[in-house]
This record gives C-alpha cells, structure tokens and sequence, in this order.
C-alpha cells in the first residue's frame, strides 16, 4: 500500500505543477524484476486514487522484461528471475541490468 501511495503523491504533484484538475490514466512502469505484484498494485491504486486527483483514472501498467549481463559471454540475455543462469553458458548470477524500474512513466491529464 505504502508503495503505491508514494506514487500517487508523484502523480499529484506533477498534475499540480503543470495545473491539470483531473488524471484520466497513469500509466507505471513496473519491471518484471521489481518483486511487484502488478494485481495487487492495481488494486492498491483504487484504494488510494479514492478521493483524490486520480479518482477514477485507468491504471496502465508497462512491464519491462529482466535483463542480466554475463561477465564471461559479455553479454545481455533476458531472465525471468534475479537469480536466473546465463542462457549461453549457465554462468550464475548474472549483473541484472533491467527489469527492476518502479516509477510513474506518463500521466495523461485534463
Ligand atoms: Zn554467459
């Protein structure tokens, strides 16, 4: 719940910076590897949009695949989890360099 209501007072300080009254739909960016539950973010954002400037917008929710670098191939593969093997050569743990974002990605106001 926490996690989300620090996103909705980023919402609501860029809509009241730029002098919008209403938020029709926020769209996150929440990284396959950022350990979020995307269901439970939804319905935590409900809860707090109530009442506030967001009240009824739609959620969108982008979900940037996990990447990780191997040191020994160097390169970068795709990885469903943190402590996924190189696909090349099965080294482990790989240097995870996506998929943990968390932020508010775009607003679309009125
Ligand atoms: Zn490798």
């Amino acid at each position: 719940m926490s996690l989300m209501e620090g996103m909705l007072r980023i919402v609501e300080e860029n809509a009241r910076d730029q002098g919008f009254g209403h938020v029709r739909t926020v769209i996150l960016e929440i990284g396959k590897l950022a350990g979020v539950e995307v269901e439970a973010l939804r319905f935590a954002f409900e809860a707090v949009a109530d009442g506030s400037i967001a009240e009824g917008a739609a959620l969108q929710i982008e979900e940037p695949p996990g990447l990780g670098w191997c040191v020994e191939c160097e390169k970068e593969s795709p990885v469903e989890s943190r402590y996924d093997p190189c696909p090349l050569c099965g080294k482990v743990p790989l240097n995870i360099t996506g998929g943990t974002q968390m932020r508010v990605m775009a607003l679309d106001v009125e």
